[in-house]
């Protein structure tokens, strides 16, 4: 397979519902799209930095300058025959690995295509439907946020996160648990609190949530383990977790017994699946998070979480929930039974709407195989 093509796009589209975590509120979706065509075929990626660094030091426009001088670079021209092969390729670029997630999902996409088997199969996923759940930011109100929630159990999603910060937590969960009872429930601190926080993270085990997802530092793994020790609440890292390496260390450690895994943020699908495949072997449950991405990285997504180890629901929502319009066909869809199913067809199994990726682009550049 030779990389003849490869084009970015940073892409703009405005959310219907702007989302606020503990650090941050965005009112549109910002990425970077990679396109790479390989013999005659064409392949889709998203790399799903957002235009703050506040998630992770990326940005649109650290990644623009690392993927355009150093990523595309490396890989242009070049032939591979499994995707795999590309981490190698850029692995002397330290890090950047939202930036450089989106081109090697890209080769993924046009890899599976080539084999006439979907995304899922190529990855090895064995489920033809995902289990999903929705993610409520934080709003101005406990009431809003309880608004939101019988919104989205109306429509058939099966477990409910909320984002939590210091002072927005426990009258939060009491008040969810006080009005919808034994729904099943986490919380996502994106990192709001410390060690010294310990006594009222502790009063958060006795709403029996599923998980508390990264309570404290985003590059810590030995304050989460004191803190799981005194918790019975399982720890979910997603911040802490850039690699399989990370994730082998956090589990040995007894920093998490719940990893959120976001393919992106560890650099790609290769990654994903090492990082899988260590938690299975540990016995460690993994689910696929997001970063509200378009079609083209939800149905990455989509694909990775029909491995067998990811047996939480996913925060996968359905296309409408995030946009007026999405970037693929058909979009997305939950069922009624808070499920989504997985395609069957070659690659990401939807197809990229072009005239609407060009209608949200707001900068493109294409680089050739000499
Ligand atoms: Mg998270």
């Amino acid at each position: 397979m030779r990389i003849e093509r490869i084009e970015l796009r940073h892409v703009r589209i405005p959310y219907i519902f702007p989302f606020e975590t503990s650090v941050d509120r965005d009112e549109a979706k910002d990425c970077l799209i990679v396109r790479a065509w390989v013999d005659g075929l064409e392949g889709w990626g998203e790399s799903p930095v957002t235009m703050k660094p506040y998630y992770k030091e990326e940005t649109v426009e650290t990644a623009w300058p690392i993927l355009t001088g150093f990523v595309i670079p490396r890989v242009i021209g070049r032939t591979l025959d499994r995707p795999q092969e590309v981490v190698e390729w850029v692995a002397p670029i330290r890090r950047h690995y939202l930036a450089k997630a989106g081109l090697e999902a890209a080769l993924w996409d046009v890899y599976a295509q080539r084999q006439g088997i979907s995304l899922a199969a190529a990855l090895g996923g064995t489920r033809t439907k995902i289990d999903v759940g929705m993610s409520v930011g934080i709003e101005p109100t406990i009431d809003a946020v309880l608004s939101r929630i019988d919104t989205w159990l109306g429509q058939g999603y099966q477990r409910i996160k909320v984002k939590i910060k210091p002072g927005f937590d426990l009258a939060l969960v009491r008040a969810i648990r006080d009005r919808f009872g034994g729904i099943r429930l986490q919380v996502d601190a994106n990192t709001a609190y410390s060690l010294r926080d310990l006594s009222r993270l502790r009063e958060l085990d006795d709403y029996d949530l599923l998980m508390i997802e990264q309570p404290l530092d985003h590059d810590d793994i030995i304050d989460h383990a004191t803190l799981q020790r005194a918790l019975r609440t399982p720890i979910c890292l997603d911040e802490s977790i850039d690699s399989s390496e990370d994730a082998r260390k956090a589990i040995d450690l007894g920093a998490c017994t719940i990893i959120n895994i976001k393919t992106a943020r560890m650099g790609g699908l290769s990654e994903g699946l090492r990082c899988h495949a260590i938690c299975q072997d540990r016995g460690i449950p993994v689910w696929c998070g997001g970063f509200l991405e378009t079609g083209i990285g939800r149905a990455a997504n989509i694909a990775i979480a029909s491995l067998p180890n990811f047996t939480l629901p996913a925060d996968l929502g359905a296309s409408r929930r995030y946009f007026h319009e999405d970037i693929i066909e058909p979009w997305v869809e939950v069922n009624r039974d808070g499920t989504v199913d997985v395609p069957t067809g070659p690659g990401l199994g939807f197809a990229v709407v072009e005239r609407l990726v060009d209608k949200y682009t707001v900068r493109k550049e294409t680089f050739r195989a000499s």
